[in-house]
């Protein structure tokens, strides 16, 4: 870095890290763009469009004239239907109060993270972890501390290496179940005695749940704050969003249900920051609880083709010499274990990319080396010519 640069840029600036994830897909879209023929396995995004009857209310929010700041926690009545939503699956009557809808689960999660971790607080993060925890941490001037869940462990942390992890600076855990970028989702037993092991200690858990209606083989969506003692679930941040449940992405809407006093913060630093989240894409998403069949519909539908998808790819990377891969539970990811071709993760992807123009995300980028993440969320098509050029890289490096 130059010298003029590093006097104009700010420590915040001058330390985050850009979003790798979202840098795999910028390079992938270019080289499409120009026009080569790119199997694109790097997207977090469902490839479907977002169903009519959300559109539809966005648009009539539009034609009736939503199109002014909205109050900054979000429109009152997608507050109250969220807050109505997790009561009525068992989180013990929720206020609308508690409730603040923000421009992406993303933002969701900054904001909580900002609301708080004070300089030198340390954040536990289990590794693998969605890239952008240990950036917002750094943003907050917190310290990230990562908690590596082995291969073998299906990644997942055990409450033992929690206990190992926690000093007198730890302030929050993150839990991301299901996980970007393992697909990994915990279990009830496994969930609940984790969540005791945080909360017992004084930790505050932030848990992002942001995949939580993505779930395959009968695995039940489960919650720490509802696992969580009564009397200590005020300590458990839910953050959640519309974004891979509707394939919504590009509408920026994250929620984020907390205590009072938690989520009052929340909306605080939202109200100097972005204001609020667009008005008319609120109409539209409030079109999810008006009309609840249609939602249950339009989700059944993805989630049917994400699971064929899962499943072929799955079996698909376990038949290629040289590969492994757990099977994972949610999200729409895959995360094979690439160490026997004795290739760093981001080499391994580069040449991946280079010779055959399939584009898959490092897990160096995930905290994970050896690994890297397939996104299953694009075409069938895409995925088995995908496969035919995976098999003939993997084939070619193993000489
Ligand atoms: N959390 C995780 C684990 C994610 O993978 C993502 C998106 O990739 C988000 C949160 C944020 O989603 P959005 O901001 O699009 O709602």
């Amino acid at each position: 870095m130059s010298e003029s640069t590093s006097n104009v840029l700010s420590t915040w600036a001058r330390n985050i890290a850009p979003s790798p994830t979202l840098a795999v897909d910028a390079k992938a879209k270019a080289l499409k763009a120009a026009g080569e023929d790119v199997c694109g396995f790097g997207a977090g995004e469902p490839d479907f469009d977002t169903p009519d009857f959300i559109k539809d209310a966005a648009a009539a929010a539009l034609a009736a004239g939503r199109t002014k700041y909205a109050p900054t926690p979000g429109i009152p009545a997608l507050r109250k239907a969220i807050a109505a939503d997790y009561s009525a699956r068992g989180f013990g009557g929720i206020a609308e109060s508690q409730v603040v809808v923000s421009p992406g689960g993303k933002m969701s999660c900054y904001l909580a993270i900002l609301a708080t971790v004070s300089p030198g607080d340390e954040v536990l993060i289990p590794a693998p972890y969605w890239v952008s925890y240990p950036e917002m941490v750094k943003l907050a001037g917190g310290v990230p501390r990562f908690i590596p869940a082995a291969p073998g462990s299906g990644f997942k942390i055990t409450p033992a290496q929690l206990r190992a992890a926690i000093t007198p600076r730890s302030k929050l855990l993150i839990l991301n179940s299901p996980s970007n970028p393992t697909g990994a989702v915990y279990g009830e037993a496994e969930l609940r005695a984790l969540t005791a092991a945080a909360l017992d200690a004084g930790l505050l858990i932030l848990s992002d749940e942001i995949y939580e209606h993505l779930l395959y083989d009968n695995t039940p969506s489960l919650s720490p704050a509802l696992l969580a003692p009564a009397e200590k679930a005020a300590n458990v941040i839910t953050v959640s969003g519309f974004a891979k449940t509707y394939s919504m992405t590009g509408w920026r809407l994250g929620t984020l249900v907390a205590a009072p006093e938690i989520a009052r913060a929340v909306a605080d630093l939202q109200s100097q920051t972005t204001s609020n989240a667009t008005t008319f894409a609120q109409y539209g998403a409030l079109a999810v609880y008006e009309h609840p069949a249609k939602a249950r519909a339009a989700l059944a539908q993805m989630l049917a083709r994400f699971d064929s998808r899962r499943l072929r790819l799955w079996e698909a990377l376990n038949a290629i010499p040289g590969i492994t891969c757990h099977r994972s539970q949610g999200a729409f990811y895959l995360f094979p274990d690439i160490r026997s071709f004795g290739l760093p993760s981001s080499e391994f992807a580069a040449r991946l990319l280079d010779d055959e123009r399939v584009a898959v995300v490092p897990g160096s980028a995930f905290g994970a080396e050896g690994h890297v993440r397939f996104s299953y969320a694009t075409s069938e098509e895409t995925i088995e010519k995908g496969l035919e050029r995976l098999t003939r890289f993997c084939a070619k490096l193993r000489g």
